[in-house]
């Protein structure tokens, strides 16, 4: 044995072994051991990283590395909770300083922290900046302070907290103290904002790619949205946890029923229930397995939970940023996770009108219509999707990811600038206030009352696209609006007229190509595509068992079943079936106190297989 491992708690060690020995992992990714370094050495940081990319290991391995506490700023109480939770199953000393803790628990932390007895402290802003919490932790020893959700320090982001505005003043507070600030928001904007705010006193910046590779983005045309959904779940998340997002809480209550109706655990989650309701849902959706949320976008900023399988979309995000930040829920934990979405026009209408009827001023209105306009361009597009998305945020991408439904299945890309001319005609010689669906019935020379009553059976478009089916014209129309050929009126009728950009191509000046969405089939094919990642009936059977085992013993616990081992070290131990407690510390996410407390029962349950 060498010398370091007699050394006592929270003097120098080496951060791989922490690394290794704490939280069972075999090395660092990405940055983060450039970062690791730069703490450890007292250097300021500044670290983006996508969500699931492993920003908690920058800190939490540093506070283990230096002596004294290191301090955890987070902006939710339910997170911070989580959080000591998972590092207390590691056997680090974490605790948890917020309001809502009785005043005999708040005393024994503050005694545990000046005896030196705290590896990790987790405080909220408003609580930090306290004067009487400032000068307790100046008593105490501290080994760093971490800014997480950086990004809430943004006065023009979502996430706004005016207690982040203060942190800038810690560098006064705790001279010689490194800070590390964390976030997984992208934008160039955001970044800068939060080095003005935070770090006076300069800070290294690391920035990681934000490219998520486990996640599988697709975008489908909506037809009838609740068989949709339901078949994606059923054919392949059957019994794994998700989220389904919707605009409105009233979509949310009833995409809830219908996943129900169809035996799915499913509870919605939105503004409108009760606070206690909501708590409950959120925690359900935690510590419970296979359980689906319905939510508005109120849901997930506060969830850190590893093993959502998948984010479905219902209705368009409200920009590319938020779908970028939604779908980055799925597959924390580096396995295969969907990001599905349905989409149709109804959403350009919806989302224009909402736009129209904002109040924002024109600029405004301008940078939004921008906004919407590459989300939509981003659901038209027929080529690899990582591009277009990473491309948003400033970051190249050379595309043929291999993960996304354009690279899967290539959708057909065909010259359709006749059709698009008849269909502008259509709504011109229809007076320019007609939705979609009477404009298909006249291209399609559709015999109605209502057509022959507007006299829109003699028009020289009546009838002229009767060879295609109607499914393909409103495939051109939705293709048409999002190119912004075609505009909505904004009174939410779903009344289409000509943009001006449109004369060129009325004109014969211009051409169109669109898309041609892929054939409809049920989800059989699909299941064959993944093949080669989706695991035998008996392999299924083993994890199952695994993930029971781990049921039992999180709920003895009271904790979730993430807590005590993610699915990917579940899965790591099916591939290399452990057969002493040895060989169990060798597999990844199994750390010391974890082999103590649960290695034994998983290697019996492995031997039971
Ligand atoms: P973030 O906070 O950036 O969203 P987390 O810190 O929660 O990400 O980490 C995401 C997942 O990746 C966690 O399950 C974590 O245990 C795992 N992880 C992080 N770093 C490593 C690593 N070096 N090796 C293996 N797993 C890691
Ligand atoms: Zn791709």
């Amino acid at each position: 044995m060498t010398a370091q491992v007699r050394e006592p708690e929270g003097s120098t060690r080496q951060p791989e072994r922490v690394l290794r020995e704490v939280f069972g992992y075999a090395g660092f990714r990405g940055c983060q051991r450039a970062i690791v370094d730069a703490v450890i050495a007292g250097r300021n940081a500044l670290v983006l990283m996508p969500t699931g990319g492993g920003k908690s290991l920058c800190y939490q391995i540093p506070a283990l590395v230096r002596s004294g506490a290191g301090v955890v700023v987070s902006p939710l109480i339910a997170l911070m909770r989580d959080q000591v939770e998972a590092l207390k199953a590691f056997g680090v000393r974490a605790e948890v300083l917020n309001s809502s803790l009785p005043p005999a628990e708040q005393q024994r932390v503050e005694q545990a922290l000046n005896a030196g007895q705290v590896d990790l402290l987790y405080v909220a802003p408003e609580r930090l900046m306290q004067p009487r919490m400032l000068s307790r932790l100046k008593r105490a020893e501290i080994a760093l302070l971490a800014i997480d959700e950086a990004h809430c320090v943004s006065q023009w982001g979502h996430d706004f907290r005016p207690e982040y505005l203060q942190l800038g003043a810690l560098a006064e507070h705790f001279p010689g103290v490194p800070r590390i600030a964390l976030t997984a928001t992208a934008d160039t904007r955001t970044r800068n904002e939060i080095a003005e705010s935070l770090f006076a006193d300069g800070c290294e910046k690391f920035i990681d790619s934000f490219d998520r590779p486990n996640i599988r983005y697709r975008v489908q045309p909506r037809h009838n949205a609740k068989s949709q959904l339901v078949d994606f779940i059923r054919n392949e998340h059957a019994g794994e946890s998700g989220i389904v997002y919707c605009l409105s809480r009233k979509r949310s209550e009833q995409v809830a029923g219908w996943l129900s109706a169809e035996g799915l655990t499913a509870l919605p989650y939105h503004a409108g229930l009760e606070g206690d309701q909501r708590r409950a849902h959120q925690d359900r959706f935690i510590r419970e397995e296979g359980l689906i949320v319905v939510a508005t976008v109120a849901f997930g900023m506060g969830i850190d939970k590893p093993d959502v399988r998948f984010v479905a979309h219902m209705d368009l995000p409200r920009s590319i940023e938020a779908y970028y930040q939604e779908t980055g829920r799925a597959g924390r934990d580096g396995l295969p996770a969907d990001a599905w979405m349905v989409y149709g026009m109804e959403d350009v209408y919806r989302l224009r009108q909402m736009l129209a009827e904002s109040g924002l001023s024109e600029e405004r209105q301008r940078i939004e219509r921008q906004r919407l306009e590459a989300l939509l361009g981003y659901c038209e597009q027929s080529e690899c999707r990582r591009p277009a998305l990473l491309g948003y945020f400033g970051e190249a991408h050379a595309g043929g990811c291999g993960n996304c439904d354009n690279c899967l299945e290539p959708p057909q890309r065909i010259d359709a600038t006749e059709p698009a001319r008849m269909a502008l005609s259509c709504v011109y010689r229809t007076g320019q206030r007609f939705g979609a669906g009477h404009l298909v019935d006249v291209l399609r020379g559709k015999a109605s009352e209502r057509i022959s009553g507007l006299g829109h059976d003699r028009l020289s478009t009546f009838g002229i696209g009767a060879e295609q089916p109607a499914a393909f014209w409103h495939s051109l129309i939705r293709q048409l609006l999002a190119a912004g050929k075609l505009a909505a009126d904004p009174d939410g009728h779903g009344g289409l007229r000509l943009d001006p950009s449109a004369r060129d191509l009325l004109r014969g000046d211009d051409a169109f190509r669109m898309r041609q969405d892929p054939v409809r089939k049920r989800a059989g094919k699909r299941r064959a595509a993944r093949a080669e990642v989706e695991p035998s009936a008996a392999d299924q059977q083993a994890f199952d068992s695994l993930r029971t085992l781990r049921l039992d013993l999180a709920r003895a616990e009271g904790v979730p079943p993430y807590v005590i081992f993610h699915d990917a070290t579940l899965q790591a131990m099916l591939a290399e079936k452990p057969d002493s407690l040895e060989a169990l510390a060798g597999v990844q996410g199994v750390g010391r106190h974890k082999l103590e407390k649960y290695g034994q029962a998983f290697l019996d349950r492995l031997r039971d297989l």
